[in-house]
């Protein structure tokens, strides 16, 4: 039985050039479509057929599909009109090194089962340090997760490991505005969620340093043991950066372990203009930042550091005996498996490799700098309107905005907005009133998009 249904060489160099081609045309004209989906809820199963094929198909009528049955599904994120939640980037290296990683199609678990796989993931990671001029305690140091959301759940981990006391005495603190993934995690780890504290805001909504280590003191009074502080650098409704030196003065007292998250904001770092975000940031324990977001790598790719590698391996290790091997022993290499929560992992470096060596560090530079340029320039365009509000001084590249007739308003416009389908933006809340969001920060957004979003809210404020 030597029969083969597999693709042989000749048919994949084939069909995957169609794929390139595809995907080519695809982010050539991403722009053409609708930027948010326009499907029911189960429109796209229904024009599935409802049985696996028997025999297989040819490779074209996949193809033929994915304009039919695919693309009418999809929100469309790398759309240069895509000012939604925070961007999830893609380019043309990132997605290349994506390829050849599934076609190594390998499996990182350990150093020994594909050493290049660790190596370059260590050694891209020391680059960001450079290019985000990163504290020196991160380097060597550096792990790929898959979000920011497994960053600090591994932080917290390891937080709950160094503690060392029973879970139901450990309390943790983050502010009001920090990420949901800092309370499942909270959930996850086992942890008791009436211990997590909700530090209170300033008026830029950042974390207040005094209320923080006022509720340290009421919990160590009580008996309690802080374990865990999670700051933001670039909060996720307004882009908040909370003042991590003076959140680290009142934190290190206690031996609590500090976590910073800069899922978005922290690629801004590549700008020695911006790196004030991360004033203080060697004195935290953890940190992480999703070149996903911002850094044109596509999804997934989140850069977790820690300052104490020992702190996190403690918490995530067991060494079961198939996985036992020299390379190991000798305590000579990194094993990324004791990093993370699952055993197997992706060459995911590859992409990231590709994306740094492919803009390098001005046309990282470039590229952030404009939209940070473009997102400041429409919100002093919305403040000298009458008819808007700026809810706060953009930080960086998002603004937050609304209409000054009110919520009614502010929803009529963003749903206007959104009807067109050329733009696509979404909403939070901030003191209690509904606040539109313009995250300036896609691959292929340019000043033309920015003026042309700026153009419709012009028509549509009334
Ligand atoms: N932290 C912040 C500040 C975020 O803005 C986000 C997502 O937008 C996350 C964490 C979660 O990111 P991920 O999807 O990588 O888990």
């Amino acid at each position: 039985m030597d029969e083969s249904f597999h693709m042989s060489p000749a048919e994949f160099r084939r069909h995957g050039h169609a794929v390139v081609d595809w995907v080519a045309g695809y982010l050539e004209h991403v722009g053409e479509y609708p930027v948010a989906s326009r499907v029911a809820p189960g429109e796209v199963r229904a024009a599935l057929p409802p049985e696996p094929p028997e025999q297989g198909e040819p490779f074209a009528a996949m193809l033929a599909d994915l304009d039919r049955v695919i693309l009418p599904g999809i929100t469309h994120w790398q759309s240069p009109g895509f000012f939604g939640f925070f961007p999830c980037n893609g380019s043309g290296p990132a997605i290349l090194g994506e390829l050849v990683s599934a076609g190594l199609g390998i499996q990182g678990m350990l150093w020994a089962t594909s050493p290049a796989a660790t190596e370059l993931e260590t050694h891209v990671l020391d680059w960001l340090v450079d290019l985000l001029a990163l504290p020196e305690a991160f380097r060597g140091n550096g792990v790929i997760q898959d979000s920011a959301s497994s960053a600090t759940l591994c932080a917290l981990l390891a937080a709950r490991q160094r503690a060392g006391v029973p879970y139901a005495a450990l309390t943790g603190y983050t502010s009001t505005q920090a990420h949901s993934s800092v309370e499942k995690g909270w959930q996850i780890a086992g942890l008791d969620l009436a211990n997590l504290r909700q530090v209170p805001v300033d008026g830029t909504y950042a974390m207040r340093p005094d209320a923080l280590a006022a509720l340290l003191a009421e919990d160590v009074a009580a008996g309690r043991t802080p374990a865990f502080v999670s700051a933001t650098v670039g909060t996720t409704s307004s882009n908040a950066v909370d003042p991590v030196r003076a959140v680290a003065a009142v934190t290190t007292p206690h031996r609590a372990w500090l976590h910073v998250d800069a899922a978005m904001s922290g690629t801004a770092a590549v700008c020695p203009e911006f790196r004030w975000i991360h004033d203080g940031l060697e004195l935290a324990d953890s940190y992480c930042f999703n070149p996903h977001k911002w850094m044109f790598t596509s999804f997934d790719c989140d850069a977790f550091y820690v300052a104490d590698r020992a702190a996190l391996t403690n918490a995530l290790s067991i060494v079961p005996e198939y996985l036992r091997n020299p390379a190991s022993e000798s305590g000579a290499v990194i094993d990324y498996r004791d990093w993370q929560i699952p055993l197997g992992r992706r060459f995911r470096a590859l992409k990231l490799w590709f994306v740094l060596r492919h803009y390098g560090a001005e046309g990282l530079r470039h590229h952030v700098r404009e939209h940070v340029t473009l997102a400041q320039e429409l919100a002093a365009w919305l403040a000298a309107d009458p008819r808007f509000e700026v809810v706060v001084d953009p930080p960086l590249n998002l603004v937050c905005f609304r209409h000054a007739a009110g919520d009614d308003a502010s929803q009529t416009l963003l749903d206007a907005l959104n009807a067109t389908g050329e733009v696509f933006l979404t909403h939070t809340r901030l003191a209690d009133r509904l606040v539109i969001r313009v995250s300036v920060g896609a691959t292929q957004t340019r000043r033309a998009h920015v003026e042309h979003l700026r153009a419709l809210i012009d028509r549509f404020a009334g």
